[in-house]
């Protein structure tokens, strides 16, 4: 679960300082799967970059599975951020050099963990998510797609409680971002974690439990799309997009 409360985070901007999160209360439980949209600036990455612990803002509360981090050190924020929250970026941000499994074993190699005992883990992820056949591939040997997989399959090797997306299917077209976008679908239900995407395609918000929108720092739920109704957490009464039109 992570839950904002009154988040206030400036930036320096000249004489003055510029208020990309004015105020914002937002709670996602987990198996809750929340889209954020909203124009370019509007603050939707510096949303992203409070609940995930990479920067602490200016005043309000931040809570992580039920811990304030504001009461925390530096380093047990950055031990609870490894604990419990993973990033996926618009780009998939993998390294060139190393195969599908070796992405996932860098990030238990950071986390001080023998990778030997990682590597059965990271394989299980990848044929999860699709990409068994493709465990030794390079980046530049898999489509966007894939590579946003592997991204995401990255992203769940700590078993993080919070998946903090940011524009994940802005590199791909609609059939390969509404594949990405159910996945994120599934992986909020079946690995009990709460997910925030932050996104542009319109087209897939009727996967997402809740809908907000972000606006000069300010974020509101946003109308829910037609075909949606929205119940309690975790229940979604949506049909697809293509049965209601
Ligand atoms: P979005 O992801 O919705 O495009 P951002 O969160 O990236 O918005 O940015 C919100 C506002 O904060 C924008 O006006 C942006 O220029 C500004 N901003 C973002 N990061 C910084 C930074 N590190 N320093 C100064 N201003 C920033
Ligand atoms: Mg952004």
């Amino acid at each position: 679960m992570i839950s904002l409360q009154d988040t206030v985070l400036t930036y320096p901007d000249g004489p003055t300082r510029l208020r990309a999160l004015d105020d914002v209360t937002v709670t996602v439980d987990r198996n809750e799967f929340v889209a954020v949209t909203g124009p370019s600036g509007s603050g939707k990455s510096s949303l992203l970059a409070v609940a995930g612990l990479l920067i602490a803002p200016d005043s309000g509360t931040v809570t992580v599975g039920g811990v304030d981090v504001g009461e925390l050190s530096r380093s047990e924020r950055t031990a609870v951020r490894r604990e419990h929250v993973g990033f996926v970026f618009q780009q998939s941000n993998l390294l060139a050099s190393l195969t599908a499994t070796e992405q996932l074993l860098m990030v238990a190699h950071l986390g001080g963990r023998r990778i030997r005992r990682e590597r059965d883990r990271a394989r299980e992820l990848l044929a999860d998510l699709g990409l068994g056949a493709h465990l030794d591939r390079r980046p530049h040997q898999l489509s966007g797609g894939q590579r946003q997989r592997v991204a995401i399959a990255r992203s769940l090797m700590n078993s993080p409680s919070v998946l903090l997306v940011d524009e994940p299917t802005s590199a791909l077209d609609q059939a390969r971002s509404r594949e990405i976008v159910t996945l994120l679908t599934s992986l909020s239900r079946e690995r009990d974690v709460a997910v925030v995407m932050v996104t542009h395609d319109l087209g897939q918000l009727d996967l997402v439990d809740e809908v907000y929108e972000m606006r000069s720092g300010t974020l509101s739920r946003a109308a829910p799309p037609q075909w949606c109704t929205f119940g309690r957490p975790g229940v979604r009464k949506c049909t697809t997009a293509r049965s209601a039109s």
